[in-house]
This record gives structure tokens, C-alpha cells and sequence, in this order.
């Protein structure tokens, strides 16, 4: 009988398994066609310097509109993107699109654009970067590219040298989730960063929790010593911003803010104002 059990407990795993695995690869070759089917599109989310409330940037988050399965969250895509190393192509749209787009705000806010590990490993990011700056006549100054820890410990060296070539075009680099991953203290050390994203995970704990609260100001006091601006990610209340401000944080994102939305709203609502003759949210999308 016990033995019957495991039987049918395996097959029916194996069963779910394969459902796991043939679903994920439906999903990945879908993917491979919502660029050219413009099922993709790229939400902004702002941010806000704490002190003063200005506006600082915007960040670039894809989004994926599956024509059957509906919104579908780049936690799940992205990583799919990566297996298959289409995130090579999704990467470089998401770069030029955003730049093409952040060319167009007044005042000229930054744009600050995810990027994946495997971009890192296996593409000439300098040449792309280059290249997006020149096709959109974006300032390289309002080009931010976040990146995680995971990112820079894939390879080092090669890391190393591609955000200096980066850093010294004048794009600036800001070092995405601090607090989850290895959070190496030599990565803060050995890197070139211009802004450290402290992980949301610690907001929804910073009113209840000392540990993450202390983890906080640790943070904070580390990026002051370093004189690299922190900001604080996932800002949700009144009370987690205001313990922000107390705590002398630079800059804020969340929901309190804003939440993540397409660049036509953000128009609409007037909160992001194009110049005369920019290139607005339309535009054919550019065939990679
Ligand atoms: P991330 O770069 O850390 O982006 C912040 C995430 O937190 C976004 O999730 C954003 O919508 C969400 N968020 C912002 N404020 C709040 C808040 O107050 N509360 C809560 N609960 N969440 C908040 P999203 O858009 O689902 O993106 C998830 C992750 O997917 C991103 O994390 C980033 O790692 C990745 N991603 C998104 N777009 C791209 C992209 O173009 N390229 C690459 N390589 N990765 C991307
Ligand atoms: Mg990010
Ligand atoms: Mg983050
Ligand atoms: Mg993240």
C-alpha cells in the first residue's frame, strides 16, 4: 500500500512537473514574439529626492501583456528571458526606447533602466549604451543603469571594466536590492557607484521591527561615509517615509510616490511634460 502511495505520489509529481516545464516553455517562446507583436511596454515609476519632494527620475520597469494570460510580472518573464538569452534583445529595447522617450521630458529628468547579469556577460553593454545615447540625443548625465549585486558577481573584472568605460561617459550606476544577496561591503568598496537602492524588503518591517530599522540607518551612515546618496525602495506610508526623512535617507520610490505607470499617463496626468516636437509615448517600435 505505502509503496502504491510513493508510486502515485511520484507519477503525480512527475506529471506536475512536466506541466511546470512545458508551460514555462510555452511561456518563453510566446515571449520571443511580444516584441514584434507590441505586447511589450515600459512603465515608469518615479523618484522623489526626500528633502525637497522633487522630482528626481523615473525608473523603466517592463511590462508584459500576454494576449491570453494577461499581465504577466517581469519577476516571472525576466528570468525566462535570461534562460533563453533573449533578454540580449529585450535589454537593448528596453535601453533605446527608454532613452528615445526620456529624451523628450522637461525639465530633464533621469531615466534609470534594470539590467540583467547575462547583459553584462555577453554583450558589449559600452557600445550600447553609446549607441542609445547617440540614437535618442539623450544627455548621458540623465541615464542611470541599475544593477544587482548578482549582476557584478557573475564576473568581476569584466564588471569592473565595463562600469568604468560606462561611469566615464557620465551615465551613472546605482546598485539595485542593497541588503538581499551577498551584499558584500567589498562590492561598495572596489565599485564605482553613484547611488545605493536600499531593498523595499526592510520598509515593510522598518515601523515594526528594531533589527530592520538599525539595518537601515547602518545603511544610511554607510552610504554618508561614502558619500553615495541612498534611496529607499517600496515607499508605502506616510510613516515609513517621514522615518526616512528622520533618518536622513536622500531619495524615495513607491507607491506613496507613484506607482509604476505607462508614459502616455504620466503625460496625461501632466506629470511628465514632453518638449514641443519630442518624441512622444507613440512611435513604431524599432525592430531589433
Ligand atoms: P526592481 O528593479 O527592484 O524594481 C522595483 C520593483 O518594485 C518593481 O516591480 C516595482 O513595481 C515594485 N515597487 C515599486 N514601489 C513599490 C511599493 O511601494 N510596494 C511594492 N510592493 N512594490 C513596489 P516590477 O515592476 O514588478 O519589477 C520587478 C523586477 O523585475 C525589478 O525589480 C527588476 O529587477 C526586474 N525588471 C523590471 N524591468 C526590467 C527590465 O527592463 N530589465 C531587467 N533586466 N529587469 C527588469
Ligand atoms: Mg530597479
Ligand atoms: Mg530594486
Ligand atoms: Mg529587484
Amino acid at each position: 500500500r505505502a509503496k502504491a502511495d510513493i508510486t502515485s505520489a511520484v507519477c503525480f509529481y512527475d506529471q506536475v512537473m512536466d506541466e511546470t516545464v512545458r508551460a514555462r516553455r510555452h511561456l518563453a517562446s510566446d515571449l520571443r514574439e511580444a516584441l514584434e507583436n507590441r505586447e511589450l511596454d515600459i512603465h515608469y515609476q518615479v523618484q522623489t529626492s526626500i528633502s525637497t519632494g522633487q522630482i528626481t527620475g523615473y525608473e523603466a520597469l517592463l511590462r508584459w501583456r500576454h494576449p491570453r494570460l494577461g499581465n504577466i510580472s517581469p519577476a516571472e518573464f525576466i528570468p525566462l528571458a535570461e534562460e533563453s538569452g533573449l533578454i540580449l534583445k529585450l535589454g537593448a529595447w528596453v535601453l533605446t526606447e527608454a532613452c528615445l522617450r526620456a529624451a523628450s521630458w522637461e525639465p530633464p529628468y533621469k531615466v534609470a533602466i534594470n539590467l540583467s547579469p547575462v547583459q553584462f556577460a555577453h554583450s558589449d553593454l559600452p557600445k550600447l549604451v553609446v549607441e542609445a545615447l547617440l540614437a535618442s540625443g539623450l544627455s548621458p548625465s540623465q541615464l542611470e543603469l541599475e544593477l544587482t549585486e548578482t549582476t557584478i558577481f557573475a564576473d568581476r573584472d569584466r564588471s569592473l571594466h565595463m562600469l568604468r568605460q560606462i561611469r566615464a561617459l557620465g551615465v551613472s550606476i546605482a546598485l539595485d536590492d542593497f541588503g538581499t544577496g551577498y551584499s558584500s561591503l567589498d562590492t561598495l568598496r572596489s565599485f564605482p557607484f553613484d547611488k545605493i537602492k536600499l531593498d523595499r524588503s526592510f520598509m515593510s518591517e522598518v515601523e515594526s521591527s528594531p533589527q530592520a530599522k538599525a539595518i537601515i540607518r547602518a545603511v544610511l551612515a554607510l552610504g554618508k561615509s561614502l558619500s553615495i546618496p541612498v534611496l529607499a525602495e517600496g515607499i508605502e506610508t506616510a510613516g515609513q517615509l517621514e522615518l526616512l526623512r528622520l533618518e536622513g535617507c536622500d531619495e524615495a520610490q513607491g507607491f506613496l510616490l507613484g506607482r509604476p505607470a505607462p508614459l502616455q499617463q504620466l503625460l496625461d496626468e501632466g506629470h511628465i511634460v514632453a518638449k514641443p516636437g519630442g518624441n512622444l509615448s507613440g512611435g513604431e517600435p524599432k525592430a531589433f
